[in-house]
């Protein structure tokens, strides 16, 4: 498998490499230059397999040989030993669960994967790294533990001591073990630029610091499996399917994109967005304005005025656009607008459509999935497309229980692993947004 970077500028890599140094050396995101595709009799075998096992077998033909098999077989079943749910909704709609996961949310998928790769490549040349991030939330608590007990690789993560929930603090704070937690009396930028100074600082090159952010390739391939997954438990080959994602930094819809480069039968990809409508805007009108600062919705982790994920996207279609948003080459608008569809739902359908969901069918969503559920029923109240979809729910009811609450007067019921993490103790270091100190710390930490 051979990589290329969006801004065309670098060359290109092996996965290994790509995955390990995350953005290309021309500040590109890096792209597969093809993908193997499925033959129907390969889908039809995935009809009964478990999740680890479809996994399994994507991985293998995607990387080709880079991974050994053995190996490759034992990271998918132990990073996929939870449930992935298809729940269905109506005849024609299906609401796919990526909330079973230890963090209850759709990125344990990407991350859990990406850690484990990322150790085996380092043990097989004997090296170690450390893991920095900056967290708001969830992206550190994701990482946090999908790294955790992994030889060969700490991880630091920085969080804003006032901007975090109790719950969200205590996932990265109850590990040990490889796991470092440090509150910042501090604003999550403040986190950020420090963690940024970092990775420039030639003092600390020797400690091998890498970042595990959303942008790094070996996130987006272990999120082309589940579309694959559940087009074969629900569909035959060659009828259609669509999918609903809702959606912020696109990384999500980027891996249906590669699902369907890699023969998938998807009709239309749907992207739903909350009130930051840069994309759908850009759909409609083919001009590109990021919403700085962007808007403060119900779903938090959709809060992308400028999704990273979007170059790949245009790339894909022929265009070019950097990192700042600059459009310097036009993608194929109308190829672009047959295949991929997003539409903006506001709060308050977002409220309403948690509430009818519960009062209609008897399921419970959160605010991420209902903007993917309501994206769906205006997509099809427009266009009249019946085709069955999926629909992803991408992070656990009860991590947003006041919201839940108010639509259904139900309380959600907490998964077991958030539940195990009330009774465990907490353990962090403390540091304020002085550089100097930062860098002290890291020093005796890592020295
Ligand atoms: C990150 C996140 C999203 C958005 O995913 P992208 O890949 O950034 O589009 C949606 N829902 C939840 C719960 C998330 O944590």
């Amino acid at each position: 498998m051979k990589l290329y970077s969006t801004n065309l500028k670098a060359p290109e890599v092996s996965f290994q490499e790509a995955l390990i140094t995350g953005l290309a050396p021309d500040r590109g995101l890096y792209m597969p230059k093809s993908l193997p595709t499925f033959s129907k009799e390969e889908i039809d075998s995935f009809k009964d397999a478990p999740y680890p096992e479809i996994a399994y077998r994507v991985l293998s033909k995607v990387l080709d040989g880079e991974v050994d098999d053995e190996s490759l077989k034992a990271i998918t079943y132990d990073a996929y030993n939870y449930d992935v749910p298809l729940e269905k909704m109506d005849e024609q709609t299906y609401i796919m669960r990526l909330d079973r996961g230890p963090t209850a949310s759709f990125k344990d998928f990407a991350a859990r994967m990406m850690a484990r790769l990322m150790q085996y490549y380092l043990s097989k040349e004997n090296k170690s790294l450390t893991i920095l991030t900056a967290t708001s939330g969830d992206t550190g608590s994701a990482v946090a533990h999908a790294f955790y007990g992994l030889d060969n690789i700490k991880v630091i993560v920085l969080f804003p001591t006032d901007e975090v929930s109790d719950r969200q603090r205590k996932q990265m704070t109850t590990l040990n073990e490889n796991i470092t937690a440090i509150s910042i009396d501090g604003k999550f930028d403040d986190c950020q630029a420090m963690v940024k100074q970092a990775f420039a600082d030639e003092d600390l090159k020797h400690f091998n610091l890498s970042s595990a952010n959303s942008i790094n390739i070996g996130r987006l391939v272990p999120q082309s499996i589940y579309y694959i997954y559940s087009y074969a438990r629900l569909r035959n080959y060659p009828e259609e399917i669509i999918f609903s994602i809702p959606s912020g930094n696109f990384g999500n819809m980027m891996g249906c994109v590669l699902a369907r480069t890699m023969g998938i039968p998807v009709k239309m990809i749907i992207a739903s967005v909350n009130e930051n409508d840069e994309v759908p805007h850009f759909l409609s009108t083919g001009d590109y304005e990021k919403i700085v600062p962007s808007k403060n919705c119900l779903s938090n982790a959709m809060n992308v005025g400028h999704p990273s994920n979007l170059s790949r996207l245009i790339a894909i279609y022929g265009g070019e656009m950097d990192e700042k948003g600059n459009i310097s080459k036009e993608p194929d608008m109308e190829k672009l607008r047959k295949d991929i569809y997003s539409g903006s739902v506001t709060d308050d359908e977002t409220k309403a459509t948690i509430k009818e969901v519960y009062e209609k069918y008897g399921i419970l969503i959160e605010p991420h999935g209902a903007v993917g559920i309501k994206g769906l029923l205006d997509f099809r109240s427009q266009t009249g497309d019946n085709t069955l979809a999926v629909t992803l729910e991408t992070a656990d009811p009860a991590k947003f229980p006041e919201h839940v609450r108010n639509e259904t007067g139900i309380e959600p019921e907490l998964p077991q692993s958030l539940k195990e993490i009330e009774a465990r103790e907490e353990h962090m270091d403390y540091l304020g947004t002085d550089y100097a100190s930062f860098k002290e710390y890291l020093k005796e930490k890592l020295g």
